[in-house]
């Protein structure tokens, strides 16, 4: 079977001015990016802040066009008409629950919306779905004519999880679900989307800045750096055998004993780099420890790694020999 979605060598570049009376410079969001996201799987998507995850997901969504490439979907590629019917099978999940959900609507007028939108079924049945709904992700029948300021931040991501299910999506994109929320809600969150999955056998892309987040649900972990994905890896494989030094260095955040700051600058030495100006050569190589003048000369080529892949001339065959010191 194709895969539910793929993206085929997709680039995104945005024109930015810099400064206040900088001229206007491209800034490569995505660079060439191909990507598969099997049925049934959680691919997550980790990277620091400005890496290009949610202009990834956006193209996916079809909310942003790519400068380049193809977006397909069960194996087919899409047009712009395709891509208003595929809405119903493709729900997005986004950070913020404060401002995603419409503050004058209730929360029955806010779940019922998008059956409302396609014209699904008559107001009666659209109540019921809405209460079915929000007790699959665990909220009473009352919450049904209340406000969304009349919620924690944990209630509102679950009424945006029930809009987003509504439609019976096949495919769910969540981008930082959780990371508006405080950490002990996040975790009920996450099993919350956990549980769904199972329910509904639903397919997901699970985008976070934080490695631990990503990793307690995913199924095979995609690491981005600088509009590449750098590696990409089962699960399984991630403690143990992933290989990308970038990588590794999330990993080393992520079991230091401060979880859920992000990747401490003590593992990376410097700030992420400006987008605008990359790196020469590797995108990583001013942060690498094993960074050679390879490195700053040539990009690496994505290598077959295990299951998946790496972009390191370390383990490039080719390259590995020019050693790494
Ligand atoms: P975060 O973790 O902060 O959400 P991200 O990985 O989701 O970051 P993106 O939002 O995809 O990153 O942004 C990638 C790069 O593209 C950033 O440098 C950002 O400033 C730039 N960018 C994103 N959207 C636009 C836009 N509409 N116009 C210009 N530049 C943009
Ligand atoms: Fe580090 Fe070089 Fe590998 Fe880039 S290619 S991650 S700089 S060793
Ligand atoms: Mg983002």
């Amino acid at each position: 079977t194709p895969p539910a979605l793929e993206l085929r060598n997709i680039t995104k570049t945005y024109t930015v001015k810099q400064g206040l009376i900088g001229k206007r410079r491209p800034l490569t969001a995505v660079r060439d990016v191909s990507l598969k996201l099997e049925k049934g799987e959680v691919l997550g998507l980790v990277g620091e802040s400005g890496c290009g995850k949610s202009t990834l997901a956006k193209i996916l969504l079809g909310l942003e066009p790519p400068t380049s490439g193809e977006v397909l979907v069960d194996g087919q590629a899409l047009g712009v008409q395709d891509r208003l019917a595929l809405a119903r099978r493709i729900q997005p999940i986004f950070q913020d629950p404060y401002s995603s959900l419409n503050p004058r609507k209730s929360i029955a007028d806010i779940v019922s919306l998008p059956l409302r939108i396609h014209g699904i079924g008559d107001a009666a049945s659209q109540q019921k779905a809405v209460r079915d709904m929000l007790d699959v992700v665990g909220l009473p029948p009352r919450v049904m004519n209340t406000f969304p300021s009349q919620m924690s931040g944990g209630q509102r991501q679950r009424v945006a999880i029930a809009r987003a299910l509504i439609m019976k999506p096949e495919i769910v994109i969540c981008d930082e679900p959780t990371s508006a929320l405080d950490v002990s809600v996040q975790s009920q969150i996450l099993n919350l989307l956990g549980d769904l999955r199972a329910e509904f056998g639903l397919t997901y892309l699970f985008i976070s800045h934080n490695l631990a987040v990503v990793e307690h649900l995913a199924t095979r972990v995609a690491v981005m750096y600088l509009g590449r994905i750098v590696e990409d890896v089962s699960s399984d494989d991630l403690f143990d055998a992933s290989a990308h030094p970038y990588t590794q260095a999330l990993l080393q955040s992520v079991l230091t004993p401060e979880p859920g700051l992000g990747v401490p600058d003590t593992q990376l030495g410097m700030a992420y780099p400006n987008p605008i100006d990359p790196p020469s050569g590797c995108g990583f190589h001013p942060r690498c420890r094993h960074a050679t003048n390879l490195c700053s000369a040539q990009a690496p080529r994505p290598v077959p790694h295990r299951d998946g892949h790496v972009e390191c001339h370390l383990h490039d065959p080719e390259t590995a020999m020019f050693g790494t010191d």
